[in-house]
């Protein structure tokens, strides 16, 4: 097995995309997108340049020491499809080649390659050649052989027009689009399992995602809103700032309860939900809202119901794990780290006063004859006015209240 050598300071760290490199006349616009975010993930380590690249970004200087800090930062920034630690020489094929004996010099293996990249076309040599010439220069010095296939180091040396790069390991990224270049958009996010997922899901296509969470205290103890809070601020790592709205929505449960039978309630609960949350979504320049819902996962989730709910609002409503199976939600949730807090216990609002067998085939206009007992635009809109507003990152909600968030036109 190779060991890598972590003594020497490695120059750089090149950042890659994929999907963003192929956006046309959006690129620009994504690559800067991507920079922000990367300054913003490592903004508490030694790393002080984020530079644009070909296809790419420079990240400098990464010591030694923080390398392992600094990677799994990057390895969380969406936008990012590989990542590697390179030593960089200036464009001379002796300069290389003293990089890859110092690169290789200490590292046990029997079988390597080369994987030569020639963005410059006007090196002397082409990358066939490079590989070869190189290739013959590792197996006189360590002894070990070539294997094309399967080889246990591989050994890049990429030549741009300004420098030749020598490294050894490519790690992967998270892949999607980087957070804030698809806009904005406001998620329900309750104390369970699944909207923090569908949110995450969001956040990796590029959107910045405000949270909106409905609780009942003190009609209930504040368990849920501890676990939002909780929630979005492991949420930050991915997106660095979030807000969270903390919504009372015990006063429209009261008065749902008072003229709303038990079997309609969770429809006409999630209804009231939608209604608030997009007028907080509009207020705050979101385009649309999620939800964590999975279709027939829950009596309340079938196609009826979910265009029940869904004909309240004018914002599209997304719904990013709509086609997935519980246990394909659970295993994101783990891998994300939002499970362990999403089975804690907690009074959740809609757990309240709700049958265990809420009515599977509801339609909007029996519903809206139910609802016609209450006065939903005061209801809304005093929800809407009591919401508490706050500004969270990965270490935590920020202590003072939040800066009002500019309105959008
Ligand atoms: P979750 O695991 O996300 O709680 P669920 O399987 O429990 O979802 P429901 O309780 O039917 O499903 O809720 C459907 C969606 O409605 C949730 O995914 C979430 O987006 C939204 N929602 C439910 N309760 C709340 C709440 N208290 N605050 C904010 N959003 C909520
Ligand atoms: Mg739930």
């Amino acid at each position: 097995m190779a060991t890598i050598d972590t003594q020497r300071p490695p120059d750089s760290v090149m950042v890659r995309v994929h999907e963003i490199a192929l956006k046309g006349r959006n690129r620009p616009l994504f690559l800067q997108r991507l920079r922000r975010n990367l300054r913003l993930a490592l903004r508490d380590t030694p790393v002080q340049r984020v530079d644009p690249k070909h296809l790419g970004v420079e990240i400098s200087p990464v010591p030694d020491s923080a390398w392992p800090e600094i990677a799994e930062r990057i390895g969380r920034v969406f936008g990012v499809v590989k990542f590697y630690r390179c030593r960089k020489v200036p464009r001379t094929l002796q300069a290389i080649e003293e990089a890859l004996i110092s690169e290789t010099d200490g590292l046990e293996f029997d079988t390597f390659r080369i994987t030569a990249k020639r963005s410059d076309k006007a090196f002397p040599l082409t990358s066939l050649e490079i590989n070869s010439r190189l290739g013959s220069l590792v197996e006189r010095v360590t002894g070990a052989r070539v294997s094309l296939r399967d080889p246990e180091v591989n050994i890049f040396v990429e030549i741009t027009p300004r420098e030749a790069m020598v490294y050894l390991r490519e790690m992967p990224g998270p892949g999607g689009l980087p957070v804030g270049s698809g806009g904005r958009v406001a998620a329900l996010l309750s104390g369970g399992i699944d909207s923090p997922v569908a949110a995450w899901r969001m956040m990796k296509r590029g959107c910045q995602v405000m949270f909106v969470h409905f609780h009942s205290f003190p009609l209930v103890d504040g368990s849920s809103r501890e676990k939002a809070l909780e929630i979005a601020e492991l949420l930050s790592k991915y997106q660095f700032r979030s807000t969270l709205f903390l919504v009372p929505f015990a006063d429209v449960q009261r008065e749902i309860i008072l003229s709303v039978p038990p079997p309609y309630r969770v429809v006409v609960y999630r209804r009231f939900m939608t209604r608030i949350a997009e007028v907080i979504a509009r207020e705050h320049g979101a385009g649309a809202l999620v939800t964590g819902e999975s279709l027939g996962q829950v009596g309340s989730q079938t196609l009826e119901n979910l265009a029940t709910v869904r004909s309240v609002a004018s914002l599209p409503v997304l719904s990013p794990l709509i086609g997935m199976d519980k246990q394909e939600i659970i295993d994101e949730a783990r891998r994300l780290g939002t499970f362990p807090i999403s089975i804690l216990p907690d009074e959740d609002c809609c757990s309240l006063f709700t049958p265990r067998h809420p009515a599977t085939r509801t339609n909007a206009t029996e519903i809206e004859r139910l609802e016609s007992a209450l006065d939903v635009p005061a209801l809304v809109a005093k929800a809407v006015e009591q919401a508490e507003v706050r500004r969270v990152t990965e270490s935590g909600a920020l202590p003072q209240p939040a800066p009002a968030i500019a309105r959008r036109g």
